[in-house]
């Protein structure tokens, strides 16, 4: 480029400045002959001015073409110094390599984002899926982090996704001053028993506080980890009074027995009526023991898991009229009438014949035993074959159940106190039957009662659509 402008200005600038000179010439000459011949003179400055651009632009286009793919250096590149394109060569490298390099970071960043962000979904698909309510304030009580069970826990609408105030939900007060506690005591853990109330509902937790260190972003921040433990303290109560229960309930008959069998003993019975019957209330007293065990013993066994089912095809009408034939004695003492159900053409059901026998006959001496004499019991079987079931009904003219003890008759031990004077029960006879029924073989029981009227008490079963394991252990497989 030099060369050219220096070439310019020796040959052609030199024509130029005589171009120049033959228009200021023309202007103050007059003479049009002296002035033609000026012109002449100046036309190959001209020329030379017009080359010298010629030059330049072609220079740039080879620059252009030389920027835009540095790979093919222009063939004309005579144009410009050599040392000009070996600077203009290196420049290029140089921002190649820069470009590579700034290429490479780029990927390598947007690789390490991906794994962060895939790291991040993991982390949250952790924190979301634990059932225990996980929640995170800061020193100021906001809400860095509530996962769903936390938000559920506390209200879903107060807890947005982030930072709200603690102190606005009213469900967490008893939480806040456990927080409070644990931040000011910097305590690492602390573990706590708190009991909250859920929409309406009073729940027991297990709280596990922790207070985030000293070194992390958020010091003076707390975890709170909520386990519900309603449904353990729940159950726990229940083996409590189930303990007590049947110690209260064989203490009875025991003593009873001890009490005659010590009369007899000491010879307190002296003829043979007195014998007699004292040794008769000692068989009563022992076979309700045996009653009572053998109950307790059946229901913790189907509980547990621990019993074996005997499953085959059976039909029902023929269980029921079997059953209904072992009761008929009793009923007739007590001068009650058995209406039995007709045979039913296809009722047939995949079940345990004993337990499902045990089920009705716990039916039809409860409705034997809760009606006055003269009343009745009517045994009913209907068979839906479109939704696969069947269902069984005894329905009693006896004292009936106040509607508030309805839904409680079928728990362990429960005895209706209004009714108690009608027999002696263990409070276990539906409670087997609800076992049988639900969790051996997968149906459902009900009842429906009016005081004074009477019962009607059943269970709907599945039929026997296709084939019948033969035996299982357990529950309904
Ligand atoms: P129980 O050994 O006391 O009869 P169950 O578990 O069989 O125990 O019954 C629980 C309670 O339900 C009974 O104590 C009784 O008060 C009430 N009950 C059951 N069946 C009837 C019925 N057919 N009519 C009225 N009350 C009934």
């Amino acid at each position: 480029m030099k060369r050219a402008i220096r070439m310019g200005m020796g040959l052609w600038g030199f024509l130029a400045v005589l171009s120049a000179a033959a228009g200021g010439i023309s202007l103050f000459v007059s003479n049009p002959l002296i002035t033609s011949a000026v012109w002449l003179a100046a036309c190959p400055a001209v020329l030379g001015l017009g080359g010298v651009l010629r030059q330049l632009l072609k220079g740039l286009e080879d620059l252009e073409r030389y920027l835009k793919n540095p790979d093919c250096v222009p063939v004309s590149k005579g144009t410009w110094s050599p040392s000009f394109w070996e600077s203009l060569q290196k420049w290029s490298a140089r921002q190649q390599t820069q470009a590579e390099e700034t290429r490479q970071e780029n990927s390598r960043l947007r690789l390490q984002l991906q794994l962060l962000e895939r790291q991040r979904t993991w982390e949250q698909a952790v924190l979301d899926s634990i059932r225990d309510a996980v929640l995170v304030v800061n020193e100021d009580n906001q809400i860095l982090f509530a996962n769903p069970a936390a938000r559920e826990l506390l209200n879903p609408d107060a807890v947005p996704e982030h930072f709200s105030s603690l102190g606005t939900i009213e469900t967490a007060a008893a939480l806040r001053e456990k927080i409070h506690r644990c931040r000011s005591g910097r305590i690492r853990h602390v573990r706590h028993e708190l009991t909250l109330n859920v929409r309406g509902q009073q729940r027991i937790f297990e709280a596990v506080l922790s207070c985030l260190p000293e070194s992390s972003p958020n010091s003076g921040g707390v975890v709170a980890v909520l386990h519900d433990i309603s449904r353990e303290r729940e159950i726990s109560q229940m083996k409590n009074e189930f303990v007590s229960h049947v110690s209260h309930e064989l203490k009875t008959p025991l003593a009873s027995i001890n009490a005659y069998a010590e009369m007899l003993v000491d010879g307190e019975a002296q003829d043979a009526d007195t014998i007699r019957q004292f040794c008769s209330i000692i068989q009563s007293q022992a076979l309700r023991l045996n009653r009572l065990i053998e109950d307790i013993l059946n229901i913790s066994r189907i509980e547990s898991g621990l019993v074996k089912v005997n499953r085959s095809n059976h039909s029902i009408a023929l269980i029921v009229r079997d059953a209904v034939e072992m009761i008929r004695s009793y009923a007739q003492e007590k001068n009650i009438a058995i209406h039995a159900p007709a045979p039913i053409l296809y009722d047939q059901a995949c079940v345990d014949r004993d337990m499902i026998s045990q089920a009705v006959i716990n039916l039809l001496s409860n409705a034997v035993k809760y009606t006055p004499a003269g009343g009745s019991v009517t045994v009913g079987l209907e068979v839906d074959e479109a939704e696969g079931r069947l269902r069984v009904t005894v329905t009693d003219t006896g004292v009936g159940i106040p509607p508030e003890e309805l839904g409680r008759v079928f728990e362990k031990f429960y005895r209706v106190q209004a009714n108690n004077h009608m027999a002696k029960g263990t409070g276990l006879g539906l409670n087997l039957v609800k076992q049988i029924i639900e969790t051996v073989h997968g149906g459902r029981v009900f009842v429906s009662s009016v005081v004074g009227q009477g019962s009607t008490f059943g269970f709907e079963l599945p039929l026997a659509l296709t084939g019948c394991a033969a035996a299982s252990v357990g529950g309904s497989s």
